[in-house]
């Protein structure tokens, strides 16, 4: 199996990358912000506790984003391969993946981290409110959502640097050059 972490604050075209991956790759792809606004515009049990903390850019707690996630590994017994986008972002979350691929005799192949600058997050996350209807588009959840990522999330990157397993992309640019060096990294790891 070829499995990766797309890591990156909000704002890094991990979506965008993706999404250019997966065609590639045939990989499943796992967003765990996707999962939970499919789960918040269906009003399950699990969207209806979610919901504020996403509306307020606050992560959901480690308990809850796990189970989901491991939940939608286990639904997709044939996959080739998985792209986790936007998890982990904790180091606890982090551990729990590697327990979790562990007992299905595979592991995370590398992290490809999108480095942008915060101030491009910014200018980009405005642009994006303009065209997405998210409730957490708006400046002040933004400026929350960057806090969390560099409050908690960034420390999931000496987690795996330590692993040998950290990958760093320039995520400014065309998408296209950085889609490039991202399957080159790719390419290695596959043979
Ligand atoms: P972005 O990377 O653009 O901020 P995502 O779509 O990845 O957005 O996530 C949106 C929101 O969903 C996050 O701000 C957070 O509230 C919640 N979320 C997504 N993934 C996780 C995760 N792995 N752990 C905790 N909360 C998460």
């Amino acid at each position: 199996m070829l499995n990766l972490v797309l890591f990156g604050p909000p704002g890094a075209g991990k979506g965008t990358q993706s999404q250019k991956l997966i065609e590639r790759y045939q990989l499943v792809h796992i967003s765990t912000g996707d999962l939970f606004r499919a789960h918040i515009s269906n009003q399950t049990e699990l969207g209806q506790r979610v919901s504020k903390l996403i509306a307020d850019g606050e992560l959901v707690p480690d308990s809850i984003t796990i189970a989901m996630l491991e939940e939608e590994i286990v639904k997709n017994p044939e996959a080739k391969g998985f792209i986790f986008d936007g998890f982990p972002r904790t180091v606890a979350q982090a551990e729990a993946l590697d327990r979790f691929l562990e007992s299905k005799g595979t592991a995370i192949a590398g992290v490809i981290a999108l480095d942008v600058t915060e101030e491009e997050l910014t200018a980009r996350i405005a642009k994006r409110k303009a065209v997405s209807n998210r409730a957490d588009d708006d400046s002040e959840k933004l400026k929350k959502r960057i806090e969390e990522y560099f409050s908690k999330t960034i420390h999931v990157l000496p987690y795996y640097e330590n692993q040998g397993k950290l990958a760093k992309v320039n995520g400014i640019g065309n998408i296209d050059a950085i889609f490039g060096e991202i399957t080159d990294i790719v390419d290695r790891l596959k043979n």
